[in-house]
């Protein structure tokens, strides 16, 4: 009796991974046909200085709505496409598509930076920095119009190739941020080993930093670090007046949240960068 249970459960084990399995192929299927069939987009979201109300930037988010209509979450593809390499695929047309709309900006008079999101296996592939530089080149595109986000993990696996890579995209003349900052598990010692620009503080603190203690305190600290090594910040997912209030008397003055605006496509963005900013609240 023992042994059938044992086997019973070993067959509901093996279904089950097999059902997570036929579920991922249907995933890495439908994601190959959503590059084919121009299913994806790229929706942007401001960056606004907290007091003036100025759009300082963009970030490119990408957004798939999948030909039945339904729009599916990054967070729900994305590490599958990074297991199986496609990201790189959809990376590429993440990049052309930004620098397409770099040049559409700066022909509009409305040049702004845009930063984008890199995955692990897009970081570390092999001549990333050169196909950046080509596709800027290739656009007449200021490379200081481009920022690269990338997260620690990301850059903690081989630290030294990490840093040989950045140095290698920094002399393209590009910017990086660090998203999620504070989520990772990482050392401190690489932001002064590594050339980065920007720290994005994780939404994740911000959510409750009104509330919580631990998370003001913290938010507090990253901002101290982030001054005293001169790097820039940005606050993530700032939905409430008193969030912005309480980072900009901690000394980030930079948000990007739902407050201010959400991610949208270009064209709907337009009024606001002819604008230059968000509309007052
Ligand atoms: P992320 O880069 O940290 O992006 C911030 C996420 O927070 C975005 O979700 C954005 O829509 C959302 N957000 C912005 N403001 C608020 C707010 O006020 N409240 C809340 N609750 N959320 C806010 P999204 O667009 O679903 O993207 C999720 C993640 O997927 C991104 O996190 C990024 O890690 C990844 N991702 C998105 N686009 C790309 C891409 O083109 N390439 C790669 N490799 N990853 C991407
Ligand atoms: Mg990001
Ligand atoms: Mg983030
Ligand atoms: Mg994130």
């Amino acid at each position: 009796k023992a042994k059938q249970d044992g086997k019973n459960r070993y067959h509901f084990f093996a279904s089950e991974i097999e059902e997570i399995l036929l579920a991922r192929n249907a995933l890495d299927r439908d994601l190959r046909i959503a590059l084919d069939e121009s299913e994806f987009a790229v929706a942007y979201q401001p960056k606004v200085d907290a007091r003036s109300g100025r759009i300082v930037g963009l970030e490119a988010l990408l957004r798939w709505c999948r030909a039945d209509g339904v729009q599916v979450s990054p967070a729900d593809f994305i590490p599958l496409a990074e297991e199986t390499g496609m990201i790189v695929q959809i990376g590429s047309f993440v990049l052309d598509q930004v620098c397409r709309d770099l040049v559409e900006l700066t022909a509009a008079g409305c040049a702004m930076r845009i930063s984008m999101n890199i995955s692990g296996k897009e970081f570390q592939e092999e001549g990333f920095a050169t196909r950046i530089a080509a596709a800027l080149d290739a656009g007449g595109i200021a490379p200081a119009l481009l920022e690269l986000e990338i997260t620690e993990g990301t850059l903690m696996g081989d630290i030294e190739r990490s840093r040989a890579n950045l140095l290698q995209l920094k002399r393209t003349g590009v910017s990086i941020s660090i998203d999620d900052f504070g989520t990772g598990y990482s050392s401190l010692s690489y932001l002064k080993n590594f050339p980065i620009d920007v720290l994005k503080i994780d939404q994740s603190f911000v959510r409750d930093m009104l509330s919580n203690t631990q998370d003001a305190s913290i938010i507090s600290a990253i901002i101290h670090l982030a001054n005293s090594l001169q790097i820039a910040l940005v606050a993530e997912g700032v939905e409430q007046e008193g969030q912005a209030a309480a980072l900009a008397a901690m000394g980030c003055s930079t948000m990007q949240g739902y407050l201010y605006a959400r991610p949208m496509p270009l064209t709907l963005l337009w009024p606001l960068l002819k604008a230059g900013r968000v509309p007052a609240r």
